[in-house]
């Protein structure tokens, strides 16, 4: 029922407002807030110190439902679940949950499908659909804190039983700065001490590399980590393999990255997807070397998840060791990511797409 206000796309103020409108006095709002926000009440009936009255007032004419879980995926270490949701107009997003020995990292999408097109990424296939608005992007972290605040719900894991969402990443779904306004507005409700509250600098967001916006998000003055998807030191491959390398250079992003780090003394994280004979020599390993060793930066290389109708495989092992050897050898700080949730297709919109099939 898109005619129910969506109250994860207001702010404080406009909650405020929307309780006046109600004949509600402003401390309802903040009860409504914290409800939300500190206790993770997915509906009003749990807000029991709200009136019954204006609790079914606000189940009529709003709601806190922009998700609804279609499909869910837990891998076969029980330490990764995979939910694909259906949002209100019937489009669908992914988001994934990791658990580590004492992190919770959550993986969430920005955007209903993407623009930027990279020829190795299954949410590419499908163009873009639309941005996601704030409330949808904290609606899926909400979704989460709620699933490890029960204990009932968690997979059953080795791991310390984990009760909440200490990280989170922008890599889900979409390029986060073709969406910026709605992202921030998020990222400001996620960080916000009266808000979701998880420190800036437990949030890493990912981008294809949209320089204007790496600038952009340095004058933010949040502490919100920067990756950049790089995946070639030079414009002929990445334009291959990033298509929008055509408007934004290696070395314009890397200029970007360069004033990022000089404005926040923040290390700037690169990802690099390993691709067998694509851009996995050594000669590209030494390239990138040069290109990036002047810069405060991480090059976190990633096994390339294979999708469907992609000519691109993933490096062999011997390959991958010495690209991450040689970038050592000069100094620079690299590691290869665990691979996490392959098998139920965690990666890049890949549930959503087999489902789709
Ligand atoms: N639009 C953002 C977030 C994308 S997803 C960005 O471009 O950074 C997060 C990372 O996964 C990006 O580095 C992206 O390039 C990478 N990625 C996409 N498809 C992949 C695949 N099939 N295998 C490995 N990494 C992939």
């Amino acid at each position: 029922m898109q005619t129910q206000t969506a109250l994860l796309d207001l702010s404080l103020d406009e909650l405020t407002q929307l309780m006046r409108d109600l004949g509600q006095p402003a401390y309802r709002a903040r009860q409504v807030w914290e409800w939300i926000y500190r206790r993770y009440a997915g509906d009003f009936e749990q807000m029991t110190d709200l009136p019954q009255a204006l609790r079914r007032t606000l189940a009529e004419k709003t709601t806190l439902r922009l998700l609804t879980p279609v499909a869910e995926m837990v891998s076969a270490g029980r330490d990764t679940l995979k939910v694909l949701f259906r949002l209100r107009d019937g489009q669908t997003i992914e988001a994934v949950l990791m658990l580590y020995d004492r992190r919770r990292t959550l993986c969430i999408s920005s955007q209903a499908g993407c623009a930027m097109g990279c020829t190795f990424c299954a949410t590419a296939q499908g163009g873009l659909a639309r941005n996601l608005s704030a409330g949808e992007i904290v609606a899926q972290v909400l979704y989460f804190a709620r699933y490890l605040a029960d204990p009932a719900s968690l997979p059953q894991t080795g791991v310390e039983r984990p009760s909440t969402v200490t990280n989170i990443v922008l890599m889900g779904m979409g390029e986060p700065m073709h969406n910026y306004q709605n992202v921030w507005t998020a990222l400001r409700r996620l960080t916000a001490a009266e808000g979701f509250g998880l420190g800036a600098r437990a949030i890493t967001l990912s981008t294809v590399g949209l320089a204007p916006m790496i600038d952009r998000m340095a004058d933010e003055g949040l502490q919100i980590g920067l990756a950049v998807s790089l995946h070639a030191p030079n414009d002929d491959l990445r334009a291959r393999l990033v298509p929008v390398n055509k408007a934004y250079p290696v070395d314009e992003v890397l200029a970007a990255v360069a004033r990022y780090t000089a404005k926040t003394h923040r290390r700037v994280t690169f990802e690099y997807a390993l691709m067998r004979g694509i851009n996995d020599s050594a000669e590209l390993a030494e390239e990138l070397a040069q290109k990036i060793q002047h810069l405060l930066c991480h090059v976190n290389l990633i096994p390339l998840n294979p999708i469907p109708n992609s000519p691109y495989q993933p490096s062999s092992e011997a390959d991958t060791e010495r690209f991450v050897e040689i970038l050592r050898s000069h100094g620079i700080s690299a590691t290869v990511r665990l691979r996490r949730g392959i098998e139920i297709n965690a990666g890049c919109g890949q549930l959503r797409r087999a489902l789709a099939a």
